[in-house]
């Protein structure tokens, strides 16, 4: 998406525009379809994954506007999944809606570094399956990283997470 970004900022046009030309491309590629071909769960899917990524492309563009370089990832940074983990923010989801369905052991916006967990269901869980539970919270920690909800699908990333981790 660095390229797009550059060629965005190189056009001079107002920020605003800039930041609507690389959603245009991005929506591509985070796999956006037009809206009107799909359902509104799907639409809202779509959405926050467009969502997720306007900070990295802002940051992006104003680093290009002050003429400052972009800044690359750093493999030297030595994050784990274990220290991905100790960014992410946990909490209280009770008085969530989605905790409201019994079978909602945590949920997140797809991007967002905040998980809301549904206590309730979740200690009850752990008790008689700590790894359902671990599985969860990889889960979780996979959409806060951009994977959407659909596709694939919940089932089948919480059963790629348990082929991988166990159970
Ligand atoms: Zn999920």
């Amino acid at each position: 998406m660095r390229p797009v970004v550059a060629a965005a900022a190189g056009t001079g046009a107002a920020p605003l525009a800039q930041l609507r030309t690389v959603l245009s491309a991005a929506g591509d590629a985070l796999g956006c379809v037009p809206m009107l071909d799909v359902s509104p769960a799907e639409r809202v899917e779509q959405a926050r994954r467009l969502t997720a990524v306007v900070p990295a492309v802002l940051a992006q563009l104003h680093r290009h506007a002050t003429g400052a370089p972009a800044v690359p990832p750093d493999p030297a940074l030595g994050h784990t999944a274990a220290s991905y983990l100790s960014l992410v923010l946990f909490y209280d989801g009770r008085p969530t809606a989605p905790c409201g369905s019994r079978s909602t052991l945590a949920w997140t916006n797809i991007g967002s570094r905040a998980v809301h967990v549904c206590w309730d269901q979740f200690l009850a869980q752990q008790r008689w399956n700590a790894g359902l539970t671990a599985n969860t919270i990889i889960h979780e920690a996979l959409h806060t990283l951009g994977l959407g909800e659909t596709p694939p699908d919940p089932r089948v990333i919480t059963a790629k997470v348990a082929e991988r981790c166990g159970n």
